[in-house]
């Protein structure tokens, strides 16, 4: 922020009532200025006057999420709406109101919006550089609709493979998550954040949310010291060393401690050690779960004055109001000071000044024209299709031939559910069938792709039994059957499961149409691993499809008939067994006797054509602390298409004072390789990317050897002091 812009704030701050101030540390849903019940308003929904006087006049409530339930506004309509509100908010305090939504793999909840693969889809891309021209559509599209404020990306390292919320992650690597991460927030915010183009990210959410050792949503993780520094803080650092403008706090509790009431991690860490300035925002309604949930607080009261005396900003009360005036009582009580309230407000309002909203808080959707177009569509299409991943083609199946006779057959066949996920049109994602009408599901897409040649009946839902015997018998009439199997869509706590285990009828259509001596090819679409080892093993391809997006019919039938050639990797280690859910960067004692045996590993995915590496070559054998070093490849495509190409570099320390990882990522690329080209690829090395925390709590890179990894290649080199 320049100096002329800290001069308004403090000058805000210092024109706000108190009672002013408490109102614009206060988050709401939109639900709450409309006619009707929260969580199911009329359609469409109708604007109240009188609960708009009251949420924002009277209340003087600062900011508003989400969108009014049951209903996806057009751009136009969100203008309306967020125009009534913020003239309301200009003529009481004179303030803009931060409206805020999740627009989490392109605006979902803006009719009309471009949706591309969901995060861990955008992952398994391997791609930043569509990561980001994905997240500037999002941060584009968003302005269309007046909305300035986006709750992504989230960084959560996805390390519990039951974890309903894995597919909103970059997967369970930290390297990944903060490469991507950074590349979104880029495409969000861009150099200039208060652009017509650009809006706030909300990095989400702090911090180790993606490791609640049940498997089940905002339930406990336990993290020491040295692993919550290692995995769950350097990704955040990036971003708030690139200028990310908010935070939102992670729901969930950390050895014991619900993350909303941990001055150590939310001001020591984040705020001192860290150095995070902007916005730190609760989630939804997590202040009031402090009591009501956690147990740690004993009523509201003594939750506000616990959340904001371990640092948040804002509450996302989400439906309740009575926030800000127990602020008010807390600081007539004594119990908070004033001028930790001011520190919050200039907070806010610093986000609200680097947007410009005081300037314009309303954008004319007219002037968005590329808004849900053909050249955005390209760029989703593309996120699917490099997002889905080929993890075997045992005796070339794949690509089907033109003239085959192809069964499509399977619960996630016909519906825009298992290729979206949840965030699509609704929270838990159940109405994409409905607003997505005109995307191809898996069925329609492969039926446009080979025409007249395919039979489909659906043999089974998600968990119900439909017609085993019709399916059987189609299924003798064809050459090739693709199999679709997997899940719906959810988030949070509706997707917690008790199993990765998929539901038995989806296991016993499978069962009968292997009994049949045709090739079968598997789709697996879902956003976690679900276990398919008995299926994967006895299928001669399988695809895993971590919901790609609306397009991702095309993607999946432009797989299946070699019009497009998969590049997607795996940003997730694939277990082979329920109990066996060690991730790629295990320890040594993790992997003894063979037991390390994922069914795909970390990084896994196939081409139609074949890349070869040579020459692996370090620039020397000796690494010093102030060096870097370059490691270069030849990268061939020795087969006889084009395709593109991730190229993954693993290091492992050898020996360690805190037992080594037995290899973790260090960098990536991806190139396009005609047939028979050859490129050279290089990445640079320093001694930071090498290093882990040590006994201490520490960053350390320590001396010894290490080992470079990629693909079959390696080196090996020492790192002296
Ligand atoms: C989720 C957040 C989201 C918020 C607002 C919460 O339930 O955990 O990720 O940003 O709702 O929709």
């Amino acid at each position: 922020m320049s100096e002329e812009q800290n001069a308004f704030v403090q000058r805000e701050v210092e024109r706000l009532t108190l009672k002013q101030k408490a109102g614009q540390m206060t988050q709401v849903a939109i639900d709450l200025v409309f006619e009707g019940p929260t969580y199911v308003l009329t359609v469409p929904p109708v604007l109240s006057e009188e609960r708009l006087d009251r949420v924002v006049g009277e209340l003087e409530i600062g900011s508003i999420l989400n969108h009014p339930s049951r209903t996806y506004p057009t751009p136009a309509e969100f203008r309306q709406y967020i125009g009534a509100i913020q003239e309301k908010a200009m003529a009481t305090t004179g303030v803009p109101v931060l409206y805020g939504q999740d627009a989490i793999h392109g605006v979902n909840y803006v009719r009309g919006a471009t949706l591309y693969a969901q995060p861990l889809g955008v992952a398994a891309t391997f791609d930043t550089t569509l990561a980001r021209e994905l997240a500037e559509i999002t941060a584009y599209e968003m302005k269309a609709a007046s909305i300035p404020w986006n709750f992504s990306p989230a960084m959560d390292v996805g390390r519990q493979p039951a974890w309903p919320r894995n597919y909103e992650s970059f997967g369970e690597d930290p390297y990944v998550n903060k490469v991507f991460g950074l590349a979104m927030l880029r495409g969000y915010q861009g150099e200039n954040v208060a652009d017509s183009t650009k809006v706030a990210a909300c990095l989400k959410h702090f911090t180790g949310y993606g490791s609640p050792l049940s498997g089940r949503d905002r339930t406990p993780a336990y993290l020491p010291e040295r692993q919550l520094r290692e995995y769950y803080l350097p990704q955040y650092q990036a971003a708030i060393d690139a200028g990310a403008l908010s935070i939102m706090i992670n729901s969930g509790e950390i050895n014991g401690v619900p993350v909303h009431s941990s001055k150590e991690l939310l001001t020591d860490i984040l705020r001192g050690e860290m150095g995070f300035e902007g916005l730190l925002v609760s989630d939804w309604q997590d202040v009031r779960y402090l009591y009501e949930r956690h147990m740690v607080a004993r009523d509201l009261k003594e939750a506000v004055k616990m959340a904001i005396d371990a640092g948040m900003d804002m509450s996302m009360t989400a439906v309740t109001t009575d926030f800000p005036q127990v602020v008010v009582e807390l600081v007539q009580e004594g119990q908070l000071t004033e001028s930790r309230i001011d520190t919050s407000v200039a907070r806010i309002l610093a986000v609200k000044v680097a947007l410009g909203l005081y300037d314009k808080h309303l954008w004319d959707p007219e002037s968005f024209p590329e808004f849900g177009g053909e050249a955005y569509g390209r760029r989703a299409l593309q996120s699917a299709e490099e997002s889905i991943v080929l993890l075997k083609n045992d005796g070339l199946p794949l690509p089907i031939k033109p003239e085959q006779r192809i069964l499509v057959v399977g619960p996630t066949s016909d519906n825009m559910r298992s290729l979206n996920g949840g965030w699509t049109y609704s929270w838990q994602g159940q109405e994409a069938d409905t607003y997505l009408a005109d995307y191809n599901t898996i069925r329609e897409a492969v039926e446009r792709e080979f025409p007249g040649r395919v039979t489909y009946t659906e043999g089974v839902g998600f968990d119900t039994l439909i017609d085993i015997d019709r399916a059987v018998s189609l299924a003798r009439a064809s050459d090739i059957i693709v199999l679709c199997v997997g899940e719906l869509s959810y988030t949070e706590d509706p997707g917690n499961i008790n199993s990765l285990v998929l539901p038995a009828v989806q296991r016993r259509l499978f069962n009968a149409l292997d009994s049949l001596d045709k090739p079968l090819a598997l789709i697996m679409t879902a956003g976690r691993p679900r276990l398919m080892t008995g299926m994967a093993n006895r299928s001669e391809a399988v695809l895993f499809a971590p919901y790609p997006g609306p397009r991702g019919g095309d993607a999946i039938a432009g797989i299946l008939s070699g019009r497009v050639n998969p590049s997607g990797r795996l940003p997730l280690t694939y277990p082979r067994e329920p109990n066996a859910l060690v991730l790629y960067d295990h320890k040594p004692t993790e992997a003894r006797n063979g037991t390390y045996n994922p069914l795909f590993e970390f990084g896994y995915g196939l081409s139609y054509t074949d890349f070869t590496y040579a020459d692996l070559a370090l620039s020397s054998r000796v690494l010093n602390p102030d060096d870097t070093m370059t490691v270069s490849l030849r990268v061939t495509n020795a087969g006889n298409r084009a395709g593109r190409h991730s190229v993954l570099l693993f290091s492992s320390d050898l020996v360690a004072s805190i037992t080594p990882s037995v290899k973790r990522l260090r960098k990536f690329t991806k190139l396009h390789l005609e047939p028979g080209e050859s490129q050279t690829v290089t990445f640079q090395l320093t001694p930071e990317d090498l290093a882990f925390v040590g006994r201490d709590n520490e960053w350390v890179t320590e001396p010894g050897t290490f080992r470079l990894m990629v693909g079959e290649l390696e080196a090996e080199f020492d790192y002296e002091e």
